[in-house]
Order: C-alpha cells, then structure tokens, then sequence
C-alpha cells in the first residue's frame, strides 16, 4: 500500500496516448514532435510490439497442439 503513496500521479498523454507524470507540465514522450513523428516514434514501434506479442501467442498455442497429439498417440 505504501507504492500507492509514494507512486507519483500520472495522466494520459492526448496527444500519444503514453502516461507521463502530473509534475511535468508537457509529456515527454511527444514534446516538440509533430505528429508524423508521433506515429512514426511512437505509435509504429507500439503496433510492431503487438503484433510480436501475438505471434508468440500463436506459436503457444501451436505448441499445445502438438503437445496435445503427441499425448493422444501415446495414449
Ligand atoms: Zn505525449
């Protein structure tokens, strides 16, 4: 409970989207970037790491799979 107090208090970003602390006054992630530059920093990198994530998905439930039909041979 301790981390809640000492936590420092965040927004959203409306312009990128990232959270950033209430003690700035702008958000670091975007400051001084258009918005091509926003997408192309920060929203493309952010897609690609989605994209990672689920094919490691796939790839575990393919495992499963197999897994699964080697059990059922050896059954
Ligand atoms: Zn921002």
């Amino acid at each position: 409970m301790i981390t809640e107090f000492t936590r420092e208090p965040t927004s959203k970003c409306r312009k990128c989207g990232l959270e950033f602390k209430d003690s700035y006054s702008v958000c670091p992630h975007c400051a001084g970037k258009n918005n091509a530059q926003i997408i192309r920093d920060i929203h493309i990198p952010h897609s690609n790491q989605m994209r990672e994530n689920s094919s490691i998905g796939r790839q575990f439930i393919y495992v499963a799979i197999i897994v699964g039909c080697c059990l059922l041979l050896f059954i």
